[in-house]
């Protein structure tokens, strides 16, 4: 049988393990589903994807299986009750947990006889399948070699090595950075709209912003990998005024200062670790050691 014919099960059918079993369906592999709310799979079932009665039965049907759930307990839930049927089975779980949470199912899984690859898919439902497309992934080197041409249909496999924790340490990282914009460009749309100015005529400036991070990130990663942390411009001194004007600007924008408050406390604890006169990197010193 050939590597685009391998039976593939997915297990969560929100919009990602829907997009994801779309794919195989698309790709012409056999797709077995299941979902706790069953309705959620008619759509796949429409296109020719083959509805488990049970978990059981949805683990049975492909040596892959794919989760795509809210989180780790999530799986278990899940799987708890199948019985014999995870013997032999490769789980591939996609889903968003902590590092400690997927090393945890690994150890639950191979009591039961199964393998399980972990991973963090970089892009949104809708481009699952897509050329940009990628997927974190860790564990066994051999089942990840084993499974990588019928992972690759969902999107490039990005191995990142065998212990099982690092695919949701890349995929939280990536997160954070991706969680921590989205909330910064609220709260700067929210100062200019205390001037009647609309989100929308923030978006190019904003997008130019992000561009211009990416040229500081090579110099940062230098100084933060090396504690090297020699002025090259921005000293803590000088970008801690400005984390204080963002915090007194949006005081005066009459909006929440959560997030400026927490930026504010980084520069401010580097200042007070005798750091003012350095790099901005330095507050990665403040990071590791709180
Ligand atoms: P949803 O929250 O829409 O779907 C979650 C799935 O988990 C559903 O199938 C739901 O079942 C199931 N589920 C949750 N809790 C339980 C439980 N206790 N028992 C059984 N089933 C349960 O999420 P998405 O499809 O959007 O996302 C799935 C994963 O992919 C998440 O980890 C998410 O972080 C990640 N992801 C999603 C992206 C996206 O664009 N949506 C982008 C990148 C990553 P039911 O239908 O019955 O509620």
């Amino acid at each position: 049988m050939s590597n685009a014919k391998t039976p593939v099960t997915v297990i969560g059918l929100g919009p990602m393990g829907s997009a994801m079993a779309g794919a195989y369906l698309n790709a012409g592999h056999p797709v077995t589903v299941w979902n706790r709310t069953a309705s959620r799979a008619e759509p796949l079932v429409e296109r020719g994807a083959k509805l488990a009665a049970t978990p059981a039965e949805a683990v049975t049907a492909s040596g892959l299986v794919i989760l795509s759930l809210t989180d780790y307990a999530a799986m278990y839930a899940i799987l708890d009750g199948v019985g014999d049927a995870l013997a032999g089975r490769t789980i591939v779980n996609i889903s968003s947990d902590s590092p400690g949470k997927t090393r945890e199912a690994g150890a639950w899984l191979a009591d039961r006889g199964a393998r399980l690859l972990t991973g963090g898919i970089m892009v949104p439902y809708m481009m699952v399948g897509t050329e940009q497309s990628y997927v974190f992934y860790s564990g066994a080197t051999e089942v990840m070699d084993e499974h990588r041409d019928t992972l690759a249909v969902i999107g490039r496999p990005d191995y990142r090595g065998t212990d099982l924790g690092l695919a949701q340490l890349w995929y939280q990282a990536q997160l954070n950075l991706f969680l921590t914009m989205l909330s910064s460009f609220a709260q700067s749309a929210a100062m200019l709209e205390s001037a009647g100015v609309k989100a929308a005529e923030l978006v190019p400036y904003a997008t130019e912003t992000l561009n211009l991070a990416g040229f500081f990130l090579e110099p940062s990663a230098q100084g933060i990998d090396s504690g090297d942390h020699g002025d090259q411009g921005a000293n803590v001194t000088m970008m801690g005024a400005t984390a204080d004007h963002v915090v007194t600007a949006s005081e005066e924008a009459g909006i929440d200062l959560t997030l400026p408050r927490a930026i504010q406390a980084h520069y401010r604890s580097a200042i007070e670790r005798g750091h003012g006169r350095d790099s901005w990197t330095s507050l990665s010193e403040v990071i590791r050691k709180p």
